[in-house]
C-alpha cells in the first residue's frame, strides 16, 4: 500500500529523503518557505508546498496529520525545527523524523516526542571513522552509546577457523548474527560454521568487545 510522506525543508538532507522515497514510489509532499527550492522539487512528487512550517495554520490547512509520516528537514533554524517538531506532535501525527544539528537539540526534540531523531552528519563520521581505522570494518551501526552492530571482513587469519573454535562468544563477548558469503546470507550460523577469508560477518556487541575482536582479525 502507497504510503504518504511529508518532508519539511528541502536542503541537501529533505531533498536526498524526498528523492529516495519518491523513487520507493511512495506518496511525497514536500513544504519549504523558500520557493526556489520548492520548485527545484515540484516535478517529482506529488504535492509542493511553499510556507512557513512553524505557522500552524500552513501545517493544519495541509492536512498534517493525515500523513503517514512527517520528516522535519529543517537544519541550521533550531527554534524552528523544534517549533515545527511540537506542533506535529500537538496535531496528532503519528510518526516524526526529525533531523538534529547538534546534542542539545537532540536532546530536546527526544523530550518533546519526536519518534526518531537522526543526526547524519555525526552518524556518517563515526561509520567512516571506523572505516578508516580498520579496512576490515565495512560499515557500522550504532544501536546505544556502547552497543553496534558491524559489518567485519573476514582476514585471512579466520580463514578455516570455526566459530567454536575462535569461541567467540566467550573469548570476545560479541556474537555472529550473520555471515554474507557472496550472495549467500547464513543467518544465525551454527557454532560449528567454518569462517572463510572475504566472508563478511555481521557481528553485535559492546563497542569494546568488537573493538578487540576487530584488532585480533585486522589482517
Ligand atoms: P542540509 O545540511 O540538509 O543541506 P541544513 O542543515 O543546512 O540542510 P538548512 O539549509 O538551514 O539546513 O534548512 C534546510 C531547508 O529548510 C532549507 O531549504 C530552508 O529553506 C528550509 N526551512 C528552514 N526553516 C523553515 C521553515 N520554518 N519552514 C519551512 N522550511 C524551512
Amino acid at each position: 500500500m502507497k504510503r504518504a510522506f511529508a518532508v519539511i525543508g528541502l536542503g541537501r538532507f529533505g531533498g536526498s529523503i524526498c528523492r529516495e522515497l519518491t523513487e520507493l514510489g511512495m506518496d511525497v509532499m514536500v513544504i519549504d518557505k523558500s520557493e526556489e527550492k520548492v520548485n527545484e522539487y515540484a516535478n517529482l512528487v506529488s504535492h509542493a508546498v511553499v510556507g512557513n512550517a512553524v505557522d500552524e495554520t500552513v501545517l493544519k490547512g495541509l492536512g498534517i496529520r493525515n500523513f503517514d509520516h512527517v520528516i522535519v528537514a529543517i537544519g541550521e533554524d533550531i527554534q524552528a525545527s523544534i517549533l515545527t517538531t511540537l506542533m506535529l506532535k500537538e496535531l496528532g501525527v503519528q510518526n516524526i523524523t526529525v533531523k538534529a544539528q547538534n546534542d542539545y537539540h537532540e536532546k530536546v526534540l527526544s523530550k518533546i516526542g519526536a519518534d526518531a531523531v537522526v543526526h547524519p552528519e555525526r552518524d556518517m563520521g563515526k561509520r567512516i571513522a571506523h572505516n578508516i581505522v580498520s579496512n576490515n570494518v565495512l560499515d557500522y551501526l550504532e544501536l546505544s552509546d556502547e552497543h553496534s552492530i558491524v559489518e567485519i571482513k573476514a582476514s585471512h587469519k579466520l580463514d578455516g577457523r570455526s566459530i567454536i573454535d575462535l569461541d567467540i562468544r566467550a573469548r570476545y563477548g560479541i556474537t555472529i548474527v550473520a555471515i554474507k558469503r557472496g550472495k549467500e546470507i547464513i543467518v544465525s550460523p551454527q557454532a560449528s560454521e567454518s569462517i572463510r577469508e572475504k566472508d563478511i560477518l555481521i557481528v553485535i556487541g559492546a563497542d569494546s568487545d568488537i573493538n578487540r575482536f576487530e584488532n585480533k582479525v585486522m589482517s
